[in-house]
């Protein structure tokens, strides 16, 4: 018989998700009549932009189109749509990437657990916790890890803590790690991360010869002009850093899928005979091999993001789901819960009432006022105790959810 990958069976049963829909339809089975507002996922609900949409259309009519038919694009993504994003996503903020360190994909989920397949296997992984899920269950597959321990820990994996006492702002390792993984805007916690922070995860891993796995999918929801967007913003971070971006939270293409993995030529780590390899060529090599690159169709709808009318819309977008946030954080504030984030981030994070568990919470919410949320061990150990709200929905339904939440 043939053997499986025994690193699965190591990992948690249930993913997070699939354990919440599992109680939510339970829920809705009992009660047919209960009208469940869901801020659990951070799945977005407003349309896509006009801009995207006409552009993708124009493209679909390329496809029909002897001369303007496209079959196989370049693995790596199109040049137009690599220069337009180094232009406006990098140059224009006075960071040093080239449009051919630019790699398109159809999702940061996939290439944040994707870029694995170029690190070697002795690397000390470390993450944030809570943190979002994928980095670490990602770990788990590639055999990166031990099994997991009574407190719900991977043995191996270096657990940051991030909580009201560091104010979800993780202390710098004292030890070596290799591979460090960061995300801001934070998923969960709605944490930002200041030029100053960032330079020292910098200095760190220039420091260690450690590399930074930067996860910026919620950069356009940062508004404090002071806040940096990309890690490349920060002097040195091309000889440490990954940063990953999608077109998912920004312009809706959580259906559509088109994301960017960003890995500067210059950045390099060690091969077995301790010669040092460019990452750029292992991933070059990766993706050719295993990617065949995404729909001509949707890198026409992602390149219109940047339009004049695209960013316009984006905007739009973006301040709506903020707005929401606002008014999350206003009426949850204002009934008496303890609320961090949702300002600058598209995630509300609230400490569970009455030192109630993450899921009796969330059973709590549910029951009562039908509201589905997220529970924060759901992310980690240190997440127990906390609860995720996204701002990700209608206004009818944010106002809704918070009119019932703030009744009770
Ligand atoms: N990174 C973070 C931190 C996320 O929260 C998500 C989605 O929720 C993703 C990446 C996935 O993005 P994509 O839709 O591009 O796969």
């Amino acid at each position: 018989m043939a053997t499986i990958n025994d690193n699965y069976l190591k990992l948690k049963a249930g993913y997070l998700f699939p354990e919440i829909a599992r109680r939510v339809n339970a829920f809705a089975e009992a009660n047919s009549d209960a009208k469940i507002i869901k801020l659990g996922i951070g799945d977005v609900t407003e349309p896509l932009p006009e801009a995207c949409r006409t552009a993708m259309i124009k493209a679909v009519e390329d496809m029909g189109d002897r001369s303007s038919f496209k079959g196989y694009g370049p693995e790596q993504g199109y040049g137009w749509l690599r220069e337009t994003i180094a232009a406006h996503d990098f140059q224009a903020r006075g960071c040093d990437i080239d449009a051919s360190e630019i790699f398109i994909s159809d999702g940061s989920k996939c290439d944040t657990g994707n870029i694995l397949d170029i690190f070697g296997k002795n690397n000390k992984i470390a993450v944030t916790d809570p943190v979002y899920p994928v980095y670490v269950d990602t770990n788990v597959m590639a055999g990166n890890t031990g099994n997991i321990n009574e407190k719900g820990e991977y043995d191996g994996l270096v657990y940051l803590p991030i909580t009201t006492e560091n104010k979800f702002i993780a202390e710098i390792p004292t030890q070596k790690v290799d591979l460090i993984y960061l995300c801001f805007p934070n998923n969960p916690t709605g944490a930002t991360a200041t030029k100053e922070y960032l330079k020292a995860w910098v200095d760190y891993a220039l420091g260690h010869g450690s590399i930074i796995l930067f996860d910026a999918a919620y950069e356009a929801f940062i508004t404090d002009p002071s806040l940096p967007h990309s890690i490349y913003e920060i002097e040195g971070a091309r000889d440490c850093a990954i940063e990953f971006r999608s077109f998912s939270k920004n312009a809706g293409f959580t259906g559509t899928r088109c994301a960017l993995t960003v890995v500067p030529k210059t950045l390099k780590a060690k091969a077995l005979d301790a010669s040092e390899v460019e990452l750029w060529k292992l991933w070059n090599r990766r993706q050719s091999t295993k990617f065949n690159g995404v729909s001509y169709i949707v890198q026409r709808g992602a390149e219109a993001v940047y339009s004049e009318a695209g960013k316009a819309q984006v905007n739009a977008l973006v301040s709506f789901y903020l707005e929401n946030a606002k008014i999350i954080c206003e009426q949850l504030t204002g009934a008496g819960f303890e609320v961090y984030g949702g300002v600058n981030a598209p995630y509300i994070w609230l400490k569970t009432p009455n030192n109630l568990s993450s899921w009796d919470f969330f059973d709590k919410l549910l029951q009562t006022v039908h509201v589905v949320g997220t529970p924060g061990s759901g992310f980690g150990a240190a997440g127990e105790g906390y609860f995720r709200i996204s701002a990700f929905n209608s206004r009818e339904n944010v106002q809704e959810a918070m009119k019932r939440i703030t009744a009770k």
